[in-house]
């Protein structure tokens, strides 16, 4: 699954040690594999090679240059959420007929930057965000490329805060109100009506949420077509899940099986989002042990990476799987891997069963790949961390550890202060 793995004890990232990298690069710090990055997007590539398609890799898992670089040299397309990660994409040489942007909250100035860019299509989020993209596009006298993101009212049967796709949700339009939208759509003079776009939410773990989906959506394509609408890009989110624990996920092929046979016969382009299925087995974050303490159950695991390195495990928490760089056969103990922050909902893992540690070893959270870095903040002034990405036994620093200058960058101190 991906190219983490212990070599006489030894955890590697590919064919380098990591304890090398952390002796070089410090800790804490996440590693990726250019390998698994490489692997992962060519499962989607080819999975859906029977139809024409367009993987667009959501940015918001992970958004390192090199990491987006390496995608783009190999023909991926990107999903964004706003104009940094417009700003990113293209700056990786993703092409913007390869680039789709989504998201609830659009500016003026991020509708302006899309269009100048020519991209393939804005994912619609509302009817006034349709409108406020007409005027836009009226006073540059261009037409907008649009899809409406449609909320099919499936449960994906995943966390609440990352399920997206149910009628209470605030992203997209529900299905049923879809056609009147379109067709106030086809009104308003600038737009140019070139997709459907639907995302219900993320790590899914079974394929039948999909297909409904699917379904769904192609139901409306049909109608939209007897009212003289037609859909050249059928956008079908991200949200195929991993494994971080004990789950099993369908594979890319799985979802190609069950989806292209409804598909089959037209020539409309798919798009997917893959965000997570790509990054997030394809980096781990390493973190140094710093201290114990006994408490009368259980030990806390004092480690120097928090939660502003890695939230998920606070913000929704997630399990990310513990395993220490030097393996060992010490006997397991009941333990708290807690962080340095001062918030008790700083941890990156409960109630597990580890082998005891020692102060000044390292453990590697799996699975760190997808929304890790890129949910990270500067929380408690914490510098962010450096990134590394390991290529066969070369291991190359992709984006440096912040100094301490950095946390103060931007600021000014007023003339009446000074
Ligand atoms: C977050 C998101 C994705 C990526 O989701 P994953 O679960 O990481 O695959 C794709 N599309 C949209 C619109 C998103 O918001």
């Amino acid at each position: 699954m991906h190219s983490f793995k212990y070599k006489n004890s030894e955890l590697y990232a590919e064919d380098v040690p990591v304890r090398k990298i952390v002796e070089e690069v410090g800790s804490p710090v996440f590693i990726y594999s250019h390998e698994t990055f490489l692997r992962h997007f060519n499962a989607y590539q080819n999975a859906f090679n029977g139809q024409p398609h367009t993987i667009c890799f959501a940015l918001k898992a992970n958004s390192n240059p090199a990491v987006l670089k390496l995608l783009a040299n190999n023909g991926c397309g990107a999903d964004v959420v706003s104009g940094g990660e417009l700003y990113l994409a293209r700056r990786a040489g993703i092409h913007p007929s390869k680039i789709v942007y989504a998201g609830v909250g659009k500016t003026e100035h991020e509708i302006i930057e899309a269009l100048k860019a020519k991209i393939l299509m804005f994912n619609v989020e509302s009817s006034d965000e349709m409108h406020a993209i007409n005027d836009i596009a009226r006073s540059m006298k261009v037409k907008a490329p649009i899809a409406l993101r449609v909320n099919p009212d499936i449960d994906p049967m995943t966390h609440p805060y990352i399920s997206t796709g149910l009628k209470e949700s605030k992203f997209g339009i529900p299905i049923e109100e879809a056609l009147e939208n379109y067709e106030l759509a086809k009104k308003l003079g600038n737009l140019d009506i070139t997709g459907i776009h639907k995302h219900i939410g993320s790590q899914i773990t079974t394929i039948q949420p999909f297909v409904d989906a699917l379904r769904k959506v192609l139901l409306l394509v049909h109608d939209l077509k007897d009212h003289g609408i037609t859909i050249k890009n059928i956008d079908m989110g991200g949200g195929l899940g991993i494994p971080y624990n004990d789950e099993h996920p369908p594979h890319p092929k799985d979802l190609s099986n069950a989806v292209l046979p409804l598909l089959k016969g037209s020539d409309i382009n798919l798009i997917l989002e893959p965000g997570r299925s790509i990054a997030g087995n394809a980096g781990i974050f390493v973190t140094k042990v710093l201290y114990l303490k006994k408490h009368s159950k259980k030990e806390f695991v004092i480690v120097d990476g928090g939660m502003n390195d890695l939230l998920r495990p606070s913000l929704y928490n997630a399990f990310h799987s513990v395993l220490p760089v030097k393996k060992n056969s010490r006997k397991k103990v009941l333990s708290d891997v807690v962080g340095p922050i001062c918030e008790s909902g700083d941890f990156l893992a409960r109630g597990r069963e580890l082998p005891r540690y020692d102060k000044g070893e390292l453990m590697a959270l799996m699975s760190a790949g997808a929304y890790g870095f890129s949910m990270s903040s500067n929380y408690n002034s914490r510098r962010r961390v450096a990134e590394v990405m390991v290529r066969g036994n070369e291991f190359h620093v992709v984006r440096e550890r912040e100094k301490y200058s950095d946390l103060a960058r931007g600021t000014k101190i007023p003339d009446f202060l000074k």
